[in-house]
């Protein structure tokens, strides 16, 4: 240790791989996908190093083909995780102690087993696992993570790098120590890549994590885990824990070693469980820290200015891709009145022209959406608005679940900008459009800015530099990752830094240097080089 000031690698984003037809990745990928499909796995606990099978199981299959058995996962009982947090705490031991550059080193060669061995592996099981297509897959499960793991090793030596200024007598130095206890990472089913950070995040920082992925993620989770026991993460830095979610978070937080959570998901999940750390807080060593980043009601908003395609374009791909189902995906627009039947014509062209089916044909832009509650949700939203005065169903409108959870992409049209669609986070391929007056321009940014609890991602076009720039002062706080003539949409780690405010979570920014900050508690030391020997300074004579 200390022997040496050394540079990582500068981190570059993940080139992403077209899958053109002839490449030698989509032959991989295809290939891959049905081996895999044609296999049954099993997912054991990972605890402490070793695979745990309880017994107690649950079935996995794609969305887009629910018949179908991928395999099963093992679930946890009390004791299972009760285990964990102790083998974690002996873990911390040694791990809190490890020269970074040897932390970074594990998650460097993270990074390369996915981009070179493991790629065709981690997108065939997110095509399989979370029904995406295998751009989707690409952008997700390969490249974000891939960049997550390098940017992070990047910004955790710019951190180590920020130091206090020290004089001739005195030299300050700030070190920067993992958590006291050990980090709860709870992950969601939407992002491969978000599994594999949350836990990976905080482990880089010198953390041990629990780590517990959606029953709907599994699958590729897996591949995740394989990933970093391949790279070399020590036992007990990151075990992996399935079952049910309120067992463990209740017995995690039960622990006076608990010392942060790394959340993805749902807004109310959150709050329930900041809810349960208040309740704790007298139990615990250290105050916990509390990341979550949550759900999102995400708007286009287009001003009479605007170019009538590009807004068509943004809400086609900005509200559908993936069924929807990203955190920032468009779900309420508002469209100036002026343009809005060439954005309706063109929206309707684009949705009927979408191919919709299993992600195995690379044909398909859209699939399934991710569980039958999920479909059952979209379903009873769209039969809903078929039948309100208020509300027309402009394109879409059907579903069927018979083989896979299917909901064609939906565009509503209302007249009432608070209808629930325009209000309530739907997760799925569903957006409703609200058109406005041209001259009403103010009034519905402020429309905007309060209809929603979120403040995620928002959109806003205009060619009036202008009505721009009022666009952008009055929607100040309702959106963290805002989109000038943009979908709001596919940020990209190290150039859009990702997290919304109000509902939507503590924004502490995926992917940046601000969210490593949370998983370190910095020590100062001051070194002394000449003690003084008399109390008495000059003024007391
Ligand atoms: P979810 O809240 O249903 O589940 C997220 C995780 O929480 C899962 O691991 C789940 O098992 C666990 N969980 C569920 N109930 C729990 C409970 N009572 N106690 C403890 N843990 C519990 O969310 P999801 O359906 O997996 O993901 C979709 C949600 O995530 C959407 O709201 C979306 O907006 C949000 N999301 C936000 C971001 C962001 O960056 N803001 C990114 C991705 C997803």
């Amino acid at each position: 240790m200390g022997k040496g000031f050394f540079e990582v690698p500068i981190a570059v984003n993940e080139p992403i791989l077209g899958y053109a037809p002839g490449s030698p990745e989509r032959d991989r990928v295809v290939n891959t996908y049905k081996n895999m499909y044609n296999e049954t796995i099993e997912v054991p606990l990972y605890i402490n190093g070793k695979d745990i099978k309880t017994g107690d199981t649950a079935t996995m299959a794609p969305p887009h083909d629910h018949k179908h058995i991928l395999g099963t996962y093992h679930k946890a009982e009390k004791k299972h995780i009760e285990e964990a947090i102790a083998g974690s705490l002996e873990a911390r031991k040694k791990w809190s102690q490890m020269p970074w550059e040897q932390r970074a080193g594990i998650f460097l060669r993270a990074a390369e087993l996915i981009a070179g061995p493991y790629r065709a592996k981690i997108n065939a099981a997110t095509m399989l696992a979370q029904s995406k297509t295998v751009q989707q897959a690409e952008i997700d499960s390969a490249c974000e993570l891939i960049d997550f793991l390098r940017f992070n090793v990047q910004y955790m030596t710019e951190i180590y790098h920020e130091q206090p200024e020290s004089t001739s007598g005195a030299w300050n130095r700030l070190e920067y120590r993992p958590l006291e206890g050990f980090v709860y990472a709870i992950t969601p089913f939407n992002f491969t890549a978000i599994a594999g950070n949350l836990p990976a995040s905080a482990a880089l920082m010198g953390n041990v994590v629990l780590w517990k992925p959606s029953d709907s993620q599994v699958y590729s989770a897996k591949v995740v885990l394989d990933v970093f026991r391949e790279a070399g993460v020590p036992d007990g830095v990151i075990n992996m824990v399935m079952g049910d979610p309120v067992m463990i978070t209740d017995t995690v937080l039960a622990s006076p070693d608990f010392s942060g959570i790394h959340f993805t998901g749902s807004t109310h999940v959150f709050k329930d469980i900041w809810q349960k750390i208040g309740t704790n807080i007298h139990n615990y060593k250290t105050y916990p820290r509390i990341v979550g980043e949550t759900g999102g009601k995400d708007f286009i908003v287009a001003h009479k200015s605007s170019n009538p395609r590009q807004v068509a374009t943004a809400i086609s791909r900005g509200a559908f891709e993936f069924q929807g189902q990203k955190c920032s995906a468009a779900s309420r627009c508002y469209i100036s009145k002026s343009i809005w039947e060439e954005v309706k014509d063109l929206v309707i062209g684009d949705v009927n022209s979408f191919k919709i089916g299993s992600p195995e044909n690379l044909d398909n832009f859209i699939t399934a959406v991710i569980h039958e509650g999920s479909f059952d949700k979209l379903a009873s939203y769209i039969d809903q608005a078929q039948i309100d005065q208020n509300a027309e169903i402009v394109v879409g409108g059907t579903y069927n679940k018979s083989e896979g959870y299917f909901i064609h992409p939906t565009v509503i049209k209302t007249e009432d900008p608070k209808y629930t669609t325009m209000c309530t986070e739907l997760f799925g391929p569903v957006v409703t459009i609200y058109v406005f007056d041209d001259t009403k321009w103010e009034e519905t940014l402020k429309l905007v800015d309060e209809t929603s609890e979120y403040a995620l991602t928002g959109a806003v076009f205009s060619e009036d530099r202008y009505a721009l720039e009022t666009a952008v002062r009055a929607l100040e706080n309702a959106a963290g990752n805002f989109y000038i003539n943009d979908k709001p949409t596919g940020a990209v780690v190290g150039q859009q830094p990702f997290g919304g405010a109000r509902a939507s979570g503590t924004n502490d920014k995926a992917g940046s240097k601000l969210n490593l900050y949370r998983w370190i508690s910095p020590r100062m030391v001051k070194e002394t080089f000449v003690s003084p020997i008399d109390y008495k300074y000059p003024y007391l004579g």
